[in-house]
């Protein structure tokens, strides 16, 4: 049922948060471009003009590695001047409320954890860019010491406990979805009773199932999303309007 305007969609959503126990977010892109960060994925985006390096390149090329981390340092602005939105701040209001057990998430920008989430709390599809790890050992290493290493040595650094490349902390194209948050995301999506799809298109795996089995197993589902998405026909409701308009007022109850 897609909701009629943008009042009626908000008026509906607060009467199945209040029906609702368990709440399971689920977000995308779409939650953050209020925040600055861009969407890689959207036609004009970054990954349109900068061809997203596949992980098997940057295991296998020194000069990949070095290109990678050149691009990352340039976005670091944006990301360090990122701020929660109201979106973020909506959901971190409802987990402080006890509804929101956890928020499973594609995005890689930290805003969740920043808006008041324990890190234990969200589930990171993509990963995390705010952060690199030794690809060998995954050894932890913050992204100061990898822009001093890379401007020391003139290139991407290697990891200190066993000489294999430093990453962002990212799921690359070609690299295998980390199975920890796969599990703990499909167990979420499993026992919530109202699902939360939000700024996502749904299209890309594994997004695309999460709605269907959240729905499979009892959940009421509702879409969230400034543009139609390929789940909207088996959504409870749909929302077409701006997520911070949607989501604005369920902020800090
Ligand atoms: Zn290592």
């Amino acid at each position: 049922m897609i909701a009629s305007d943008l009042r009626n969609g908000v008026e509906r959503l607060g009467d199945m948060i209040a029906e609702a126990s368990t709440i399971v977010p689920f977000t995308g892109a779409g939650i953050s471009t209020e925040c600055g960060i861009p969407d890689f994925r959207s036609p004009g985006g970054l990954w349109t003009r900068n061809r997203p390096i596949p992980f098997d390149e940057f295991v296998a090329s020194p000069d990949a590695r070095d290109e990678a981390w050149r691009r990352r340092f340039a976005m670091e602005p944006t990301f360090a001047a990122a701020r929660p939105g109201r979106g973020h701040r909506a959901l971190a209001s409802l987990y402080r409320a006890g509804k929101i057990p956890a928020i499973v998430t594609q995005n890689i920008d930290n805003l969740h954890q920043i808006s008041g989430v324990a890190a234990d709390h969200v589930v990171e599809l993509h990963g995390n860019t705010t952060y690199a790890r030794c690809i060998g050992c995954g050894h932890a290493y913050d992204l100061v010491w990898v822009k001093q290493r890379f401007d020391e040595i003139g290139g991407a650094p290697d990891c200190t406990v066993c000489d294999e490349p430093v990453k962002t902390a990212t799921i690359s194209f070609g690299q295998a979805m980390p199975e920890d948050a796969m599990r703990r995301a499909t167990e979420l999506a499993r026992h919530c009773d109202l699902f939360l799809a939000i700024g996502s298109s749904l299209v890309v795996w594994p997004a695309a199932g999460f709605p269907m089995l959240a729905k499979n197993c009892g959940a009421k589902l509702v879409i969230i999303n400034n543009e139609a998405t390929e789940q909207d026909d088996i959504a409870d409701l749909v929302i077409h309007y701006d997520i911070g308009e949607a989501l604005g007022p369920f902020v800090g109850n």
